[in-house]
């Protein structure tokens, strides 16, 4: 054969090949898509709080074919998601799936921060100046809303982009699940009251509760659930994905209760008779994510989400995941059977979805806030290096240094979360320089056992993105917000007790997160290249051809969609 035939023979097939290849896989673009009117009826995002990108591989013999698998099988996979920011927490990861920006633009710093202005902590979603409502109004669980959060959610620009005729809804257990994704403008906000076992939400949304939730807290679901026993729901010694059912790196149920003062199958839920902890109890076990389940139908059905001549938002985040790993840590058998109960809850959901709004309609995306280290003991019993960071005697240690070396007292203001605060006033009063102490603080932090970073505020804006911890740490930095000086610790290293586990650093076990598309035109398959948690909100206005949110600093992900140009 001809060389030169043979070539150019080659030549075709390859370009027939990429041109099939792109025909099957290019990314969705604007042109592709016509107009608004193409758009799904419904967005769902569900987030689960806690759940690292390796439980859905961990326990996939484990799930039905109606749940995760589902989303997986039908949906598309971005394999590599990570959130880019090392503030791994409840907040900031609700705060940056729905802004699509990191804490130093949407101001979500951490769950909870130092404010210099009020002289106090100032946690994520409080709001004193609101009322609770649908419960008694001294409550203070219910004097919540957005007012910390600085930049706008993608259910606000679906509202901006529809003239608010989209009806916009965020559930949760937690406050801050639910708050931060609801945005500015939610037609609805409501989270879980752990003291009356009620869903209520503050008068920043409404100023009676909906008819809805007061039908839904009449059932007294949570109070059902709480005569059950929590029983595996496989054999016990089919539980191969995790440890055995006693040992050491677990915490007990609960402390209070003599029954449940235990880590070990079964737990007998009605025991738990004390009204100030029953309904703590509850979120503690799989079965806090099936009233929450239940909760969600309800929203569905009253609300009419999907029924509306705009796309509507529906935004819930399942939090007992991460309840559940705090307390009995990451390898538990708990932590898997929650799993296994809450893929059933989600079958569910998709069932009704599917089954009253179809597919062709809906855009569900699956995701995370952050995931969850093992527990310190688990890791160093394994010969892995991993420790406990005690900040207590670190500030301690601290302030008597700072004391000696510049011979004035009360120099740090707060220490929390990782972040130092100095006193700046006081520094300023004694002509002191910012920039000398903030580096006196630093290199004594780095010569303390656990720490990996300790980085000033002078240097952080001025970081250059190239290494990655650098660009997640000024990712983090909110001057307003932010501490003097940033402590990163080592892989594996937490402030945190002898049993379960946490979150909140840069590394892969708190950062690598699920993310799946599925529903309307996404055609299955899997992306491998990284995407950030910051990415899932402009991924969404993309495929609604609408503005992202005001702070977006995430690109879209090119999910390929059924019938693109
Ligand atoms: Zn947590």
């Amino acid at each position: 054969m001809n060389t030169l035939k043979y070539n150019s023979a080659i030549l075709l097939i390859i370009c027939i090949g990429i041109l099939n290849v792109n025909s099957q896989t290019i990314p969705s673009t604007k042109a592709s898509i016509e107009g608004f009117n193409d758009a799904p009826k419904l967005i769902v995002g569900i987030v689960i709080d806690q759940m690292r990108a390796d439980y859905i591989s961990r326990f996939w013999n484990k799930f039905s074919e109606r749940g995760f698998k589902r989303l997986v099988n039908g949906g598309y996979l971005c394999e590599n998601n990570y959130i880019n920011y090392t503030q791994s927490e409840t907040g900031p990861g609700h705060a940056a799936i729905y802004t699509g920006t990191t804490p130093s633009i949407n101001g979500i710093v951490s769950n909870d921060w130092y404010s210099r202005e009020k002289n106090d902590r100032v946690y994520c979603v409080d709001d004193f100046s609101r009322e609770s409502v649908g419960t008694v109004l001294i409550d203070s669980n219910g004097k919540k809303s957005p007012a910390n959060l600085l930049s706008n959610t993608i259910g606000d620009q679906l509202h901006l982009a529809t003239n608010f005729k989209s009806k916009v809804i965020a559930i949760s257990l937690k406050d801050r699940g639910a708050v931060l994704p609801g945005g500015f403008t939610s037609n609805g906000t409501f989270w879980y009251d752990n003291v009356n076992g009620k869903f209520i939400t503050s008068d920043y949304y409404m100023d009676t509760l909906a008819p809805w939730v007061i039908k839904f807290n009449d059932r007294k679901v949570a109070d059902s659930l709480m005569k059950l026993t929590w029983l595996p729901s496989l054999d016990i010694d089919k539980y191969s994905e995790s440890t055995p059912d006693d040992v050491p790196y677990e915490g007990v149920l609960n402390s209070n209760v003599l029954e449940l003062n235990k880590h070990t199958f079964p737990y007998y839920l009605n025991k738990d008779t004390l009204r100030k902890t029953k309904y703590k109890t509850l979120r503690v076990t799989p079965y806090g994510n099936t009233l929450l389940k239940e909760f969600a139908l309800a929203a569905l059905r009253y609300e009419e989400l999907g029924k509306h001549s705009a796309t509507d938002l529906f935004a819930i985040s399942f939090s007992s995941t991460d309840y559940v790993g705090h307390n009995f840590g990451i390898n538990s058998i708990e932590l898997e059977d929650t799993y296994i109960k809450l893929d059933k809850d989600i079958a569910e959901i998709l069932d009704y979805l599917e089954a009253n709004i179809g597919k062709e309609n809906l855009l569900i995306f699956l995701t995370a806030d952050h995931g969850a280290a093992n527990n310190v003991y688990y890791s160093k019993d394994h010969h892995i290096p991993a420790g406990l960071f005690d900040s207590k005697i670190t500030e301690e240690l601290l302030k008597a240094y700072l004391k000696e070396k510049f011979g004035v007292d009360n120099l740090i203001l707060k220490f929390t979360n990782l972040n130092v605060y100095l006193n700046q006033k006081l520094i300023d009063e004694k002509k002191l320089s910012l920039y000398e102490i903030e580096t006196a603080v630093a290199n004594f932090l780095l010569k303390c056992e656990g720490v990996a970073y300790a980085n000033i505020a002078f240097e952080i804006p001025i970081f250059e993105n190239t290494y990655a911890f650098h660009k997640w740490i000024k990712n983090d930095y909110n001057a307003a917000r932010s501490g003097d000086v940033l402590i990163t610790l080592l892989p594996n290293w937490m402030e945190w007790g002898n049993t379960g586990t946490t979150h909140g650093s840069p590394y892969n076990y708190d950062t690598h997160i699920p993310l799946i598309f599925y529903g309307w035109k996404v055609v299955n398959g899997t992306y491998l290249p990284e995407v950030n948690i910051t990415d899932i909100a402009p991924t969404i206005a993309h495929l609604l051809n609408i503005q992202p949110p005001n702070g977006c600093s995430g690109k879209p992900i090119p999910v390929p969609l059924n019938g693109s140009r």
